[in-house]
């Protein structure tokens, strides 16, 4: 079974001494009580009831997977119990409205709690994670009556919510969805269509699923412009709230897959089934966009969630596995081989592991902090800025994070050899559930272009501007240490390339636009590596500043890994900005036929 343990040291690490998070909140409305005691007794019991609890039913979850028996899903043994222990313990609710029954606390720690309970069973966090989602979307679009019906038992977590775009000749263009809205004569609407891979569409842990569904009206413009959006709950509530008549939808069967077996993916046929407008007619791309915000980034945390427990079980292993010598000679003589740690090339995969995962993790808290200053911040200017620097990485986080998550796991699982490939261990497991957060919520392609096709022309190009300023200034606060010049040079350098990058990608995509296309991934990319270039120099300054204190061999070990990093994975930003610069022409000008 794989191992894992919440990494609290390295939550407290990112969130205290890297984000000097408590004096950050201060400033903020509504995050007055979020003192460092509160998050860290947060943090300390969400990694026990998510160990105790979430954890066991991992293993047995993928061995079960969901099951439909007359029409209604079964989850895996344990997880209703276990989804009832976290509801009880209000965990569900840690950042919502406290109008709405929730807790109100900084999104920031409310993310850190998912990174433990994703860790612990990624598919059994899928459905509190939908329902946060859509609690995202209806805060925001939804009319009054709505919400007062619907959210404060989506914030309790006694009801789930879904989201369903998706259906058989229609993924990524949405402008193509063929389900249909008819207006009736008390106000709500009769939708009808399939949809098909909507996770959670039906189980069996709450008593009442709103699906939050996009359809078209029959006389809705063609296109993404015609497309709405429509609260359709599994049972319609009765006059005094409760769940009573069953509303015309059902699962016509859930699909067998590769890995997150125990969250149910659910082909849902909607037959004339009763639906309310959340927002304004033929604005529903609109308002699944807030919910698809927040889904794009806990997907991206998925990456690091799997990445982490990869690593941990891998870093283990290696150092009980006995195999070989070491090349510099034996180091453990009295027995018949050395540790498979004491390889260089282990160490490359291990390292190249907890540098992703140490590097995603910092550079989630910060950007989970403009997240929070974005939405509570008193300054008008300061949440624009925010906001501008939360659009600009939502892609980075939530493509490269799950490459690198994906990365990771293959990695860890080459650690262990054949062992990683059987079942016992457990690794087999998370190369397939980490496969699926490269495709889902947008296929990684897709967020690439929306990185370099959208997100780099909004505003004239403000939101790079503003990250390639935070990044210069950053690197003028820190001019005189010398004792950090090997991590902030490098840094550095790579700027230049992502500077160049951005100028050669201004002037490629004017003569051509399928430069766009052929130059967005590793454009991507390399704005990943600079921030993660970017969070690995300011860990390693903390760490050095630190290391003479207490704990030392945890800030040695950041020390070590932050070297890894900037001298053996940012100098990829080299070869990327020679690739992107390729040109369109290395990808197009082969016919399709001859493929
Ligand atoms: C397990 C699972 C759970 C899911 N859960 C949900 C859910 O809860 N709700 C929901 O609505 N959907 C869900 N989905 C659907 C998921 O979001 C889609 O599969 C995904 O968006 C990709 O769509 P597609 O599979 O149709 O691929 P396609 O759109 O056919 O794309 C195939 C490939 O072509 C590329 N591509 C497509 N268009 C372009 C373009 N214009 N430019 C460049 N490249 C392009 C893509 O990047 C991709 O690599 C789920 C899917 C799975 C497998």
């Amino acid at each position: 079974m794989a191992i894992y343990k919440a990494p609290l040291r390295d939550m407290r690490f990112v969130l205290h001494e890297m984000l000097d998070i408590e004096r950050h909140l201060a400033g903020l409305d509504g995050c007055e009580d979020a003192t460092a005691e509160t998050i860290d007794a947060v943090l300390a019991e969400a990694a026990r009831i998510c160990e105790e609890v979430v954890l066991p039913t991992n293993a047995s979850g993928d061995e079960a997977g969901c099951t439909l028996e007359d029409g209604a899903v079964r989850t895996p043994p344990g997880f209703a119990a276990a989804y009832h222990t976290l509801r009880e313990g209000g965990w569900f609710s840690l950042g919502c409205d406290p109008a709405y029954g929730g807790q109100g606390l900084p999104h920031t720690l409310a993310v850190f709690f998912e990174e433990i309970l994703q860790s612990s069973n990624l598919a059994f966090s899928l459905y509190p994670g939908l329902t946060r989602g859509a609690y995202m979307a209806l805060h925001h679009h939804a009319s009054d009556a709505l919400k007062a019906a619907w959210m404060p038992r989506l914030v309790s977590g006694e009801w789930s919510a879904v989201m369903c775009l998706t259906e058989p000749h229609c993924g990524t263009d949405l402008g193509l969805l063929r389900t249909r809205a008819e207006r009736a004569d008390d106000g709500t609407y009769r939708i009808s269509g399939t949809k098909i891979f909507i996770t959670g569409g039906d189980q069996d842990m709450t008593d009442n699923i709103v699906h939050l569904v996009l359809a078209r009206l029959t006389d809705a413009p063609a296109g993404t412009r015609g497309i709405s959006m429509f609260l359709v709950p599994k049972f319609l509530l009765d006059a005094s709230g409760e769940p009573g008549e069953r509303n015309s939808l059902g699962v016509g069967s859930i699909e067998k897959k590769m890995g997150i077996k125990g969250a149910s993916t659910c082909v849902m046929n909607y037959e004339g089934a009763t639906g309310w407008l959340v927002g304004e007619e033929n604005r529903g791309l609109n308002a699944m966009f807030s919910m698809m915000n927040h889904e794009r980034l806990m997907v991206g945390q998925q990456g690091l969630a799997l990445g982490e427990v990869a690593y941990q079980s891998a870093a283990a292993y290696a150092r009980e596995r006995l195999q070989g010598r070491s090349l510099g000679g034996a180091k453990s003589p009295e027995q018949a081989a050395d540790p498979i740690i004491v390889h260089p090339d282990v160490r490359r995969m291990l390292l190249t592991a907890r540098a992703y995962n140490e590097g995603a993790r910092a550079l989630f808290g910060w950007v989970s902090l403009q997240v929070d200053r974005m939405e509570r911040h008193p300054d008008p200017a300061v949440r624009e800025a925010a906001g501008d620097l939360v659009a600009l990485l939502t892609p980075v986080v939530k493509a490269i994070f799950t490459d690198n998550g994906s990365e990771a796991c293959n990695l860890c699982l080459q650690v262990l050899g054949g062992h990683g490939y059987i079942r016992e261990w457990g690794m087999e497991q998370l190369v397939r559930d980490a496969r699926i957060a490269q495709i889902y919520e947008g296929a990684n392609g897709i967020h690439a272009l929306d990185l370099v096709g959208r997100k780099l022309q909004l505003h004239g190009g403000r939101l790079l501007d503003r990250y390639l300023q935070e990044c210069r200034e950053f690197l003028t606060s820190v001019r005189d240490r010398d004792d950090a010049r090997e991590f902030v040079d490098p840094l550095a350098e790579a700027l230049v390339r992502l500077e160049e990058a951005s100028a050669w990608l201004r002037g490629a995509t004017a003569r051509d636009p399928e430069e766009i296309g052929a130059a967005s991934y590793d454009y991507m990319r390399l704005l990943a590596l600079v921030a993660f270039g970017h969070m690995w120099a300011r860990a390693a300054i903390v760490a050095l500043d630190a290391r003479n204190g207490d704990n030392s061999g945890f800030y040695e070990s950041k020390i070590h890994t932050a070297r890894f990093f900037v001298r053996r994975l940012l100098p990829q930003t080299a070869s990327l900005l020679a690739t992107l610069r390729a040109g369109a022409d290395t990808l197009m000008d082969m016919p399709a036929e001859a493929f």
